[in-house]
C-alpha cells in the first residue's frame, strides 16, 4: 500500500498525518526532536507549571472547522490573552494600543481631543494598522500614529526582526493593529482557548492512531535523497508521498543558499512568589534587549508558590547553531524562497507544508487549516 512519509510532528505534520490515517493510509511521521508538537511543544516543569520551551503559544482562531477538528483531541480551557507594553519605566499600557492606552499616556483633555478625532476619522470599534495610521490624510491622526509608532512599534520591531516596520511585509504589522475602542484583548477571534492538558498532549492524541508510526529523534534528511525528479527514501524509490514541513533549503542541501530566518534565545527564570508581573505577557517596546517577558502560570494554571517567566531575545539565525523560528517576510527573501519552490515542483510526490517549508509567518490555526486544505487537494487530484 502507498506510504505517506511526513517530516515534522508539529501542528502541520500532525494534522495531515491524522487525516491520511483516518482515510485508510499508512503514515510514517518523523521528527528530529525527541518530542512532538514542533514549536508549540509544552511540558510540566518540576514546580508543576506548564511551560513552553520554544516560546509562548496562545491558541485563537476564527476558523470553526479548525476548532472543531482540534476539539476531537483535547478539552479546552477558556483563555483570553491580554498584553501590556512597558513604554516607560513606570508605565504599562495595553497593547494592541487602544483608547485606554491613549488616556494613560496623554493628559485627559488632549486624550479626549485625540479620541474624538480618531472616532470621527476612523470610526468607533475600528482597528487600523499602524502604517496606515501614519499615512492618514488627517494631520492629527498622523501625529498620533507617529507617537504610537515610536512608543510601541519601532524599537520592538527593530529588536525582533532587525528591520523597520515599513521594511517588512504588511502581514507583520497588521497582526497588532491600533484599536479605536477599549477592547484590551490581544486577539479578537471567535475561538480563544488553551488546550486543557497542553499542546503536546493535543498533538500526541492526534498522532495516536493505529495507522500512524511515529519516529522521534531522527533527521529525515538522512533517509531522503533526491535525483532529478525522483525521491528516494531509505535507499528505495518512494512510491508514496513525501510531505515536508521542515526548512526547504535544508531538503535541497542549500543549493540556492541558506534562507534567512530569525532565531530566538530564551532565558527562563523561576521566582519563589506567586506572581511576577501584571499580565501574562509584557512587551518591552522602548527599552531592554529582550522583546517580551511571558509568565506561564498566567496562561491557565492557577497561581502557585513559584512562578516561571521567560525573557525572549531575537537573534540572527545561524545554520547549525540555533533554531530557525521565523521566516523573515521581506520581498528579497520571498524571491529567494521561490527558487526552492520551483525546484520542489519538479517532484510530483513532494508537498511542502507549514511555517518553515512554505516560508510563511503563520499561526497554529492557519497551519492546521493549510494542512486540511492540502489533504483535500491531494484527494481531489486523485479522484
Ligand atoms: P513547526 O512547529 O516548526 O514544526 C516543524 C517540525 O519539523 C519541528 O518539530 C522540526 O523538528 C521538524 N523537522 C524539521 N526538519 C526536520 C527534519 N529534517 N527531520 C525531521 N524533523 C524535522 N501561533 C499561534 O497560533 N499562537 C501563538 O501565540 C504563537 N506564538 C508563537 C511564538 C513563537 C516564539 C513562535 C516561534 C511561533 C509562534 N506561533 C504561534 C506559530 C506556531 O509556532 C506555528 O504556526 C506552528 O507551530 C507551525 O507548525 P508547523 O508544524 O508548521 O511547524
Ligand atoms: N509588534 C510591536 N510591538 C508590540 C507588539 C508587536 O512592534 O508591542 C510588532 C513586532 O514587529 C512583532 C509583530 O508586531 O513581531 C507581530 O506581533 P506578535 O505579537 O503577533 O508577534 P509573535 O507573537 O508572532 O512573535
Amino acid at each position: 500500500m502507498e506510504k505517506i512519509i511526513i517530516v515534522g510532528a508539529g501542528f502541520s505534520g500532525a494534522t495531515i498525518a491524522r487525516l491520511f490515517a483516518e482515510s485508510g493510509k499508512e503514515v510514517i511521521v518523523i521528527d528530529k526532536r525527541e518530542n512532538v508538537g514542533g514549536n508549540a511543544y509544552d511540558c510540566w516543569n518540576k514546580n508543576n507549571i506548564l511551560v513552553q520551551p520554544y516560546g509562548p503559544h496562545i491558541f485563537h482562531t476564527n476558523f470553526k472547522q479548525v476548532f472543531d477538528f482540534l476539539s476531537k483531541f483535547t478539552e479546552w480551557e477558556k483563555y483570553e490573552h491580554r498584553v501590556l507594553a512597558a513604554v516607560r519605566k513606570d508605565k504599562l499600557v495595553p497593547v494592541p494600543f487602544n483608547l485606554t492606552s491613549l488616556f494613560m499616556l496623554y493628559p485627559k483633555d488632549k486624550a479626549e481631543r485625540i479620541e474624538k478625532i480618531l472616532v470621527d476619522e476612523i470610526g468607533l470599534d475600528k482597528k487600523v494598522p499602524i502604517l496606515q495610521l501614519k499615512k492618514h490624510e488627517n494631520a492629527e491622526v498622523r501625529k498620533f500614529g507617529d507617537f504610537v509608532y515610536k512608543h510601541i512599534f519601532y524599537i520592538y520591531t527593530m529588536k525582533q526582526w532587525g528591520f523597520k516596520p515599513e521594511q517588512l511585509g504588511s502581514e507583520v504589522m497588521n497582526r497588532v493593529p491600533v484599536y479605536v475602542s477599549k477592547e484590551d484583548r490581544y486577539f479578537t477571534d471567535e475561538f480563544q482557548f488553551m488546550p486543557k492538558n497542553g499542546f503536546t498532549e493535543l498533538i500526541k492524541n492526534m498522532l495516536c492512531h493505529p495507522r500512524i508510526k511515529l519516529k522521534l529523534g531522527e533527521d529525515a534528511n538522512r533517509e531522503i535523497s533526491l535525483t532529478e525528479d525522483k525521491i528516494y527514501f531509505g535507499g528505495k524509490e518512494l512510491e508514496g508521498k513525501l510531505i515536508y514541513t521542515g526548512c526547504v533549503d535544508e531538503l535541497f542541501d542549500y543549493k540556492f543558499g541558506v534562507l534567512p530566518y530569525r532565531s530566538l534565545k530564551f532565558k527562563f527564570e523561576t521566582y519563589k512568589q506567586p506572581s511576577y508581573q501584571n499580565a501574562a505577557v509584557v512587551n518591552y517596546t522602548t527599552s531592554h534587549k529582550y522583546t517580551r517577558i511571558s509568565e506561564f502560570s498566567k496562561f491557565t494554571c492557577p497561581p502557585q508558590e513559584n512562578t516561571v517567566i521567560v525573557k525572549e531575545y531575537a537573534k540572527p539565525f545561524k545554520r547549525g547553531k540555533n533554531i530557525p523560528y521565523y521566516p523573515i517576510p521581506i520581498e528579497k527573501n520571498h524571491l529567494h524562497y521561490q527558487k526552492y519552490r520551483e525546484e520542489a515542483s519538479k517532484y510530483k510526490n513532494l508537498y511542502l507544508l507549514g511555517r518553515l517549508a512554505n516560508y510563511k509567518y503563520i499561526n497554529m490555526d492557519v497551519a492546521v487549516k493549510n494542512a486540511m486544505e492540502l489533504f483535500d487537494e491531494i484527494n481531489q487530484a486523485e479522484e
